[in-house]
């Protein structure tokens, strides 16, 4: 390296130097403003460290140029002095004697002591402006002329106010913490228990051991509220972690905790007294900016905060405190919100939706027991019709049913003198005579078979739904129609499907239905008065699973009323009433089928399907 190359990095190094190192500002800082900020343990307080970010931000928001601040940690809590020490006093004497400080900002009661104590030592007429200090404690004060601040109005008084107001039935108060000489920031706690312990109980178990306290609050009376100040020091005066000491009384506790420092909520206690560090903040920083603007500290009176009581909703709720008893302006944390509180529209949404929806299946369950009741009412209706078509009907094969009856009657008569022709003789022909019998029983039978089938078709009127064989339904008509045919002169032929064909129907209905088709046939063979005088009938499996029934005759056919043969009324015949039809439709359609009529060569055709019942199939 060159001279040259040697005086330029040289050059090099002092400018960056310049601009990087925090060099002490000398006196001439023109309109910069300098402070200085004492504070008791700025880095282990989140409380103070929001303090401190509000109070920044507000100090300088309107301002071109930050406030410089200088801050000392001076950490007396764990630290104290002894009056006689001065070594702290010169070691801020000599770090700040050649820096202009506009006001010293002092954060808490035991910095501000020790301040005053020893302030004669440098910064006489320098604003000094304190923040977060008792107010119990500077009402004792006499304050110099250059001193202003903020304070906090808390103490046991308002610890024992807040758990009355939270539990009503608090009669104890058990105080944990440090003892009277320990607790640098609790100086008037003594005087206030003395005072206090005339309306409630106090349980002091100050500079109890940890374990003495462990085993204490398990066993507190009834109605006990634990006042948790701070616990640094032990009976042995060894240092305590004041968080770990908490969290051991907390497990152990039959009591609710109190305390007067909100960093403690959410690690156990109930409620705590709480000054909201970032108001204090703000409310500090704009004391602080009317005085650098040059107002005169004996303009600027000590102002004082109230606190709000600060709640852990868990704990409230574990204590059974009742919602009516939460102070005035409290701050709930750790509230845990319903479901109805989350889901609020979703779940009135599901409500609406649920509501709707059993509405709708509340009607439709109406609708159909209103459906059930009118086919039920149809039902009954159609039965009484086709029971009164059925009287209609049974005049006119009435005859034939008694020309059918004079045939096994005479049979039994004449049976009957032969039989007494063969018990005469000698010997009587038992072999005969039983032969007869047989004769007789079988043609009685055969009589009784007829006036039974007559007397269905005309008692019945209600309808009622079994499993029918289609085969001996025809059947049994045509046995209960053979004699009318044969008066008439008309052939019947029954083609019968070869299986079992089972339906769900009312059997005299179905009857019916094949009654009034074969007398329209055998109406409409007479009005043709052909050669060719017959009757078919056939049964069938039809499309899979239905049953088809068809009745065919050699009759005048259907012409151009196909169309209209199945309406109410409707009739080609001199004495007809039009019913017979429309009421087999209505029968055959309220089994679930349907029924037409075609035209053919011979003459017409009626055929009827109804659902076949897979069961009886089978
Ligand atoms: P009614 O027998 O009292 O006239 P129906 O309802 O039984 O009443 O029949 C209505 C009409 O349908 C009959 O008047 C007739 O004109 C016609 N009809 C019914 N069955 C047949 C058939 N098998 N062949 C031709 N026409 C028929």
């Amino acid at each position: 390296m060159t001279m040259k190359d040697f005086r330029l990095y040289r050059f090099f190094l002092t400018l960056f130097c310049c601009l990087c190192c925090t060099v002490p500002v000398s006196a001439d800082t023109g309109n910069q403003k300098s402070i200085l900020l004492l504070s008791p343990n700025m880095l282990n307080s989140p409380y103070l460290y929001d303090f401190y970010s509000a109070f920044k931000a507000k100090l300088n928001a309107e301002r071109a140029e930050p406030v410089i601040i200088y801050e000392e940690n001076l950490d007396l809590s764990r630290f104290p002095l002894s009056s006689d020490q001065t070594n702290l006093d010169t070691w801020l004497k000599t770090k700040y004697k050649d820096i202009k400080i506009d006001a010293v900002v002092v954060v808490g009661q035991t910095v501000l002591n020790y301040l005053l104590t020893h302030q004669q030592l440098m910064w006489l007429d320098t604003p000094i402006l304190f923040t977060l200090a008792s107010d119990s404690e500077i009402r004792k004060m006499s304050l110099p002329v250059n001193v202003t601040g903020r304070t906090l109005k808390a103490g046991f008084f308002d610890v024992v106010q807040m758990a009355k107001a939270l539990l009503p039935n608090t009669q104890h108060i058990a105080i944990i913490g440090n003892t009277a000489e320990h607790d640098v920031y609790r100086n008037d706690l003594p005087d206030e228990i003395a005072r206090l312990s005339v309306d409630i109980d106090i349980i002091d178990l100050r500079g109890k051991s940890l374990p003495e306290l462990e085993l204490a609050v398990k066993q507190l009376p009834k109605n006990t509220a634990i006042y948790f100040t701070a616990l640094t020091v032990d009976d042995k005066l060894r240092k305590v972690v004041n968080e770990f000491a908490l969290e051991k009384i907390v497990r152990q506790s039959n009591a609710p905790i109190l305390a007067d420092n909100p960093n403690y909520i959410g690690f156990g206690p109930m409620a705590a007294i709480s000054f909201d560090a970032g108001i204090q903040g703000r409310d500090t920083a704009d004391l602080l900016n009317q005085i650098l603007i040059g107002k005169k500290i004996s303009s600027l009176p000590i102002s004082k905060s109230t606190f709000i009581p600060l709640l852990d909703w868990r704990e409230l709720n574990r204590w059974g405190v009742s919602k009516n008893n939460y102070p005035a302006d409290s701050e709930v944390r750790f509230y845990v919100p319903t479901a109805w509180e989350l889901y609020r529209w979703q779940i009135g949404l599901i409500f609406s939706v649920i509501t709707v929806l059993l509405t709708l299946v509340g009607a439709l369950l109406l609708e159909r027991k209103r459906r059930n009741a009118a086919v039920a009412e149809s039902r009954h209706r159609l039965a009484q019709i086709a029971f009164m078509n059925r009287k209609i009907t049974a005049t006119v094969y009435s005859e034939a049913i008694a020309h059918e009856l004079i045939h096994p009657l005479a049979a039994i008569l004449s049976n009957t003198e032969a039989a007494q022709l063969f018990l005469n003789q000698c010997p009587p022909q038992i072999a005969m005579v039983q032969e007869i019998l047989v004769n007789i029983r079988r043609d009685d039978l055969r009589a009784g078979d007829l006036i039974k089938s007559m007397r269905g078709l005309l008692t019945k009127s209600e309808s009622t739904e079994s499993l029918v064989n289609v085969n001996e339904v025809v059947q049994k008509v045509l046995n209960f129609l053979a004699g009318e045919a044969k008066i008439r002169q008309v052939q019947l032929i029954e083609s019968l499907a070869p299986v079992t064909l089972i339906v769900i129907a009312d059997a005299i209905q179905l009857q019916q239905v094949m009654v009034n088709l074969i007398l329209n046939a055998l109406d409409a063979i007479d009005e043709a008065d052909g050669a060719r005088r017959c009757i078919s009938i056939f049964t069938a499996v039809h499309e899979i699973n239905n049953v088809l029934v068809s009745v065919a005759d050699t009759g005048v056919g259907f012409d151009e009323n196909i169309e209209r043969v199945f309406d109410s009324f409707f009739t080609t015949k001199e004495k007809g009433m039009g019913l017979g039809l429309a009421i087999t439709e209505a029968i055959v359609q309220a089994h679930g089928g349907r029924i037409w009529a075609e035209n053919c060569p011979d003459g017409g055709v009626v055929h009827f399907s109804l659902p076949l019942s897979i069961n009886g199939f089978r």
